[in-house]
């Protein structure tokens, strides 16, 4: 078993059920719809085909018997306008930014869907294109609110590209009323996650949360670490959050991008500790989008993500719009496979914090499976927390996590380690762990004489008390 989880972003090249069956035949764990791209629609048709995919899984004699979804915000970005051909530019050449169209520019002029653009330009280092691949200075402000700016090199500008201002405090909304209708779709739907683009402050996590309450649902909210001030509420944020993304494509140009694996490695680690998914997101296998191999480089930027024991990594274009998604995931799979070995060779238990009795059973538990090599951990639970209090301490014992809710199953997708089993849970705890066996068998996760430690309720007289137990399957 993989411990590491993979996200892969469907798109073109993947919006098609047998597609989408192959990815998880070849290791996806998590569906994730990046409404960036495409109309309510169309989402909701991909959702459905996933929520069918699901019900085929479901009755599936192996694992995985099922996929969480994601879906991912637009979030407030600032993209070019439309363009019937690319606008080349030149090295130093003076061009014009710009709300409104501008027919009498003699200038080339490049439109922004965003109305403040010429306030917030004013406290940005630079203006960044395409991630950075163009780069313009700020020159002025002319009377009419566009901007004028200076190219530092030589390049192109397309459709709807990305404009980043590093520095600058964006004055427009992190939620845009966009995402407020995908946000609503999204509580309709009854997707297992959120990712929320561009969150600043702990306190839009709380809006969003609030507003899926009324309506009475509750979807994961993945907060996606790209700005600076994310970075600077990062406490906060991971508090207000049910797992984090690290969105390196943004943040790669929010912030120099030889601070991007530090910053990576410290909010891994703080989120781990928290008990919340994290996600290792973008350029993972970037040059498989046109090539059936990854390169050495990439092969090393996964392995390094494995090592320091993300919950999960995403891939992107690669099985959104690329040549290989197939064969990226595969590349994947191993690479993670393959440091997770090596990992284990040397094991020690991650540390993290007790601070209360549940947090010190899971310990307990994690530290008993550890220490008496068992061939794994069965968990009973219901909303799934258990099961995340494990895996906090990255046991390298699969935790096979037991739950008769849907929704749990699909969200424990995400968590390292975990192994999540629908099954209905009887009145009675033993019969619960008796149920929990057969269907372990039955998945061809244990084989008789495998020893497990247990962690579920049991009878005690009249009340029913929390126990860690060993067991052998017979
Ligand atoms: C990123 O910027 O790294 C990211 C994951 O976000 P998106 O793909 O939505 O740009």
């Amino acid at each position: 078993m993989r411990f590491t989880k993979i996200v892969c972003t469907l798109g073109p090249s993947t919006l098609a059920p047998d597609r989408v069956r192959a990815l998880v035949q070849a290791g996806m764990n998590v569906a994730r719809i990046n409404l960036s791209h495409g109309s309510i629609e169309q989402h909701l048709t991909t959702i459905r085909m996933l929520k069918d995919i699901n019900k085929e899984l479901k009755k599936g004699n192996e694992p995985p018997t099922s996929v969480g979804i994601l879906l991912d915000t637009k979030g407030a970005e600032i993209r070019t306008g439309d363009v019937s051909e690319k606008l080349v530019i030149s090295k130093n050449e003076e061009v014009v930014f710009s709300f409104r169209p501008l027919p009498e520019e003699k200038r080339k002029v490049i439109t922004v869907n965003h109305d403040q653009f010429d306030k917030d330009v004013v406290d940005a280092e630079s203006i960044l294109i395409d991630n950075g691949i163009l780069k313009f200075t700020y020159v002025k402000t002319n009377p009419d609110g566009s901007v004028l700016a200076r190219a530092c090199e030589d390049g192109s500008v397309g459709s709807r590209r990305h404009v980043n201002l590093p520095g600058a405090n964006l004055s427009m909304p992190s939620i845009t009323p966009k995402d407020w209708e995908d946000i609503a779709m999204a509580a309709k739907e009854g997707v297992d996650f959120l990712a929320l683009s561009f969150v600043r402050e702990a306190k839009e996590v709380y809006e969003v949360r609030e507003f899926l309450e009324s309506h009475d649902t509750h979807i994961g909210l993945i907060s996606k670490i790209e700005t600076r001030q994310a970075i600077r509420n990062i406490k906060e944020i991971i508090a207000a959050s049910d797992g984090i993304m690290m969105a390196r494509g943004d943040l790669g140009v929010e912030v120099p991008f030889e601070t991007v694996p530090a910053i990576q490695d410290d909010i891994v680690e703080e989120t781990r500790r928290a008990g919340k998914p994290v996600i290792v997101a973008t350029h993972m296998l970037e040059s498989m989008i046109d090539a059936p191999m990854p390169t050495r480089a990439e092969v090393t930027d996964i392995a390094h993500a494995a090592s320091t024991r993300t919950d999960a990594t995403m891939l992107s274009g690669e099985t959104a719009s690329g040549e290989f998604p197939l064969e990226s995931v595969d590349a994947m799979d191993r690479v993670l496979k393959a440091t997770e070995e090596h990992l284990f060779q040397n094991f020690t238990l991650a540390e993290a914090p007790e601070l209360n009795e549940r947090e010190a059973r899971a310990h307990a538990a994690a530290t008993l499976a550890v220490s008496t090599h068992a061939s794994a951990l069965f968990v009973m639970t219901k909303s799934g927390a258990t099961a995340r209090d494990i895996s906090r301490f990255r046991p390298n014992v699969p935790i096979i996590a037991f739950t008769e809710q849907e929704t749990t199953q699909r969200a424990l997708q995400l968590s390292y380690g975990v192994l999540p089993v629908l099954i209905m849970f009887s009145e009675d705890p033993e019969e619960t762990v008796r149920v929990a066996m057969d269907e372990a068998e039955r998945l061809g996760l244990l084989q008789p004489g495998d020893h497990v430690v247990l962690v579920s309720d049991t009878k005690a007289g009249d009340t029913s008390v929390n126990t860690i137990q060993m067991r052998q399957i017979s």
